[in-house]
């Protein structure tokens, strides 16, 4: 069945008993038992709950794994991820990485003997130069943030398979809709859920599908034993953000599309990082992206000829709002060397590219030419009315 069909549909048949289209909010913490050593299935919310489970079963279906887990956010889904390995474990992980997991993994589990090695993900020779015999796994980011890096899925899950590391991938800027890890071989995919799938900038939330059941055991003993679940008033709006992935993304791409174009033929633009553009100078992941996914995403990064016109940009927009955090149905722009990216070590930063006129668009569902004409206003210093006829 298409995806978007799935989406729409998650939870639609839990409640056989009176029919409900959605499913129900269970905000209980514990369920009765009918008779000794008897359950219901459901027992004490942390362990289960139905409303959690409808979730969880959604994403492990769109993703065509054995089983999903929500967590109380990406971060919390990515901390339980890194359970799975012991003290003297390797991991060979993105470079342009999420600031959040670099610091998790560099500030809290190399205290418990774990090692990472930050390579360019989008190289597979350097991933595979970067593998030791103490190496579990890659972790990577399908799309990176903020400067959008392509990691070619079916190359990397073939050089995990052949060096027997478990293949991660964090699917927060594509989701299922636009790529889908394990069709290319990959064992676990990582959502922050806050992002496009709950798509609406108003819950903080985290998912996990895991491909191998055995593996999937596994996790759920690590999510019930250290409890950071996703409550069910969270999950019931998770569900009820995905049911509108498609359409949702159908148009933030339309729009990503257009910004992009815009912004490659302003005079005041340096470079544009969107792997929707072809040709020339495009980006350099646009037809790996066109062959591996339904479509591009809808972040853009874009360099500025002058720091002054960051803050100008960032201030002067009305429309689009400084804000952090991405995915949802609001334009939203920010400056990733000191709103997304502080914990990143400032050389690293500066060789990726991450500097002081670099700026982020997450591009949302309003009107392509609304977005347009407020970065022109804006770049022209913020004063509404003064023509912006450079459409
Ligand atoms: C936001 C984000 C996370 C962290 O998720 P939270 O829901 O904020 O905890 C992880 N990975 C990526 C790619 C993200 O964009």
């Amino acid at each position: 069945m298409n995806i978007a069909t799935q989406t729409a549909q998650i939870g639609l048949e839990w409640d056989t008993r009176t029919g409900a289209v959605t499913v129900p909010i269970y905000q209980t913490a514990t369920f009765r038992h009918p008779g000794l050593g008897q359950s219901t299935g459901y027992d004490y919310t942390r362990s289960g709950n139905p409303t959690r489970q409808a979730l969880e079963e959604g994403i492990a279906r769109l993703e065509g794994g054995a089983r999903g887990f929500a967590y109380a956010s990406g971060m919390a889904a990515i901390a339980n991820l890194l359970l799975l390995f012991k003290k003297g474990d390797h991991l060979v992980v993105t470079e342009d990485l999420y600031g959040g997991t670099c610091r998790l993994f560099d500030q809290i589990f190399t205290q418990y003997e774990l090692s990472f090695t930050y390579v360019d993900t989008s190289d597979i020779k350097a991933v595979r130069a970067a593998i030791r015999p103490e190496t579990k796994a890659l972790f990577v980011e399908s799309l990176t943030n903020p400067l959008l890096k392509v990691a070619d899925i079916a190359a990397l899950s073939a050089l995990c398979r052949e060096r027997g590391l478990l293949h991660i991938v964090d699917n927060t800027f594509l989701t299922p809709y636009l790529l889908r890890p394990f069709d290319h071989g990959a064992d676990i995919t990582v959502y922050s859920a806050t992002k496009y799938l709950a798509g609406h900038n108003d819950t903080v939330s985290g998912l996990v599908a895991v491909k191998d059941p055995q593996l999937a055991e596994r996790v759920y003993f690590l999510q019930n034993s250290v409890g950071a679940v996703l409550g069910p008033q969270d999950s019931w709006l998770t569900i009820r953000g995905m049911k509108t992935l498609s359409v949702r993304l159908d148009r933030q791409q339309e729009n990503a599309g257009r910004v992009a174009q815009w912004l490659s033929n302003h005079p005041r633009v340096r470079k544009v990082y969107y792997p929707g553009l072809s040709g020339h100078p495009g980006h350099p992941g646009h037809e790996l992206l066109a062959r591996q996914a339904r479509g591009f995403g809808a972040m853009i990064a874009f360099e500025v000829d002058e720091h002054a016109l960051v803050e100008r940009l960032l201030l002067k927009t009305e429309v689009i709002s400084f804000a952090e955090s991405l995915g949802g149905v609001e334009t939203l722009i920010t400056f990733p060397q000191v709103q997304t990216h502080a914990d990143i070590p400032p050389e690293l930063r500066q060789r990726l590219g991450i500097n002081d006129v670099l700026l982020r668009l997450s591009v949302g569902i309003e009107d392509a030419d609304d977005l347009i004409d407020d970065l022109a206003q804006a770049f022209e210093g913020g004063d509404q009315g003064s023509g912006t006829g450079d459409r």
